[in-house]
């Protein structure tokens, strides 16, 4: 029977028990924390391959003056709209008070690190040794390099072309192994949530409550108002009817919680709202790539939920350094379920919070995960249909009001 029930709902099953089990044997089902950090650890493996085949192939592939438009514009909206994400995100967590009365403070061993002066940050983010930062898993320089990696593949032109179907089929592999590893996403789950549940208690799932509620509520705000201003500026078209019109791709963004799987899904609506395949081509891939806005939202609150729960305070500097990381990290956060939790020790390390704070998250995540992988989607192809516009493309006409069509 189980055979038959969905990823999504094994997911669930394994959540749920794992609470149960988690509450009825308390700390005697502490050692099965093992069996979710297999999870997190086979999540980890993926992420670094994964960046740099699906960022240098979708680097490459940009070519030409009008290419450079488009990605100037690319970035422009992707990261505008992320400043807007990351506001939405701080406000909502400190209006919830997301975390306050979780008192971890005295359970993990709170090791309060300086952050490294910015100059140093920015060093960091160029690489000295790719292998190392490889090896390290050092994300930012990984997409940095896959970036020079990726021009240079496509100044090089043919020459470069058997490198470029490596790489493309290489990242095709890595998407197969994600589906091997989402195959044992409910035992990780289920050991999480049983290890959380039973090291703090029940009572530590009520603050998880407001966590979830910001998370969502975030994710709507973002979607209906600030996507929404967006799209009526620079389209001046209905955004209801848009979200409409590309719900088949945010229903699979939620269902599978991979922005990167996702996106056969989102070239399919791109296409049905009237985007010509050019743009879409271009700005989708590198969307699904470093553009996560859902993921900057989440990583901020959870954030500020991590240093509440442990009686951290922070302050507004520490807040806006918390949301700049964010940005950076979800830039180097991989489409793939999970990977925003992962990244997520970026975010804590800027400001010294302690990165047991990600056990806390992760049997939760995947509920957030849904949420904020199908607002990452949402302003892929939202960022996408602003750039066609820009450009001169007319969408599906009706996409239009009446008055703006009329106009
Ligand atoms: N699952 C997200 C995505 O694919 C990334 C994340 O974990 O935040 O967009």
């Amino acid at each position: 029977m189980l055979r038959k029930l969905g990823l999504l709902e094994r997911i669930l099953i394994g959540f749920v028990l794992g609470i149960v089990a988690g509450a009825v044997f308390g700390e005697a089902i502490g050692g099965i924390k093992f069996l979710g950090d297999i999870l997190l650890r086979l999540l980890q493996m993926l992420v670094i391959p994964l960046v740099f085949t699906t960022l240098s192939v979708g680097v490459a592939k940009i070519g030409g003056m009008k290419m450079g438009r488009i990605f100037g514009k690319t970035l422009f909206f992707y990261y505008i709209t992320g400043i807007f994400a990351l506001t939405i995100g701080l406000i909502l967590a400190n209006i919830f008070g997301v975390g306050i009365g979780m008192e971890l403070g005295e359970l993990g061993q709170v090791e309060v690190v300086t952050p490294p002066p910015f100059t140093e940050t920015v060093l960091n983010i160029i690489p000295t040794n790719i292998v190392n930062a490889m090896a390290n898993a050092t994300m930012l320089q990984v997409v940095f390099f896959a970036i020079v990696f990726g021009i240079s593949m496509g100044w090089a032109a043919e020459a470069s072309a058997a490198v470029k179907a490596t790489l493309e089929s290489a990242a095709e592999v890595m998407f197969k192994m994600v589906y091997m590893v989402l195959a044992y996403a409910p035992i990780g789950v289920f050991a999480l949530m049983a290890w959380t549940v039973g090291n703090f208690g029940l009572g530590v799932l009520a603050p998880f409550a407001s966590l979830i509620l910001v998370v969502y509520l975030g994710c709507i705000i973002h979607v209906f108002v600030v996507h929404t201003i967006f799209l009526w500026l620079f389209c001046k078209i209905n955004p209801l009817r848009f979200i409409g019109k590309i719900k088949e791709a945010i229903l699979f963004a939620f269902t599978t919680t991979s922005s990167a799987g996702t996106l056969p899904v989102s070239f399919k609506v791109a296409n049905e709202v009237g985007i010509s395949k050019s743009v879409s081509g271009f700005v989708l891939p590198i969307g699904a790539t470093i553009n996560m806005d859902g993921t900057a939202l989440y990583q901020t609150a959870a954030a500020i939920f991590i240093a509440n729960a442990f009686g951290i305070e922070l302050t507004i500097g520490q807040m806006i350094l918390i949301a700049v990381t964010a940005v950076l990290a979800s830039i180097g956060t991989a489409g793939v379920p999970g990977a925003g939790l992962i990244m997520l020790m970026t975010v804590l390390g800027s400001v010294g919070l302690p990165v047991e704070g990600i056990a806390l998250i992760a049997g939760i995540d995947r509920i957030l995960d849904m949420a904020r992988t199908a607002v990452n989607v949402i302003d892929d192809l939202t960022a996408t249909a602003m750039v066609a516009c820009t450009e001169g493309e007319r969408l599906s006409p009706d996409l239009y009001s009446v008055k703006a069509m009329a106009e």
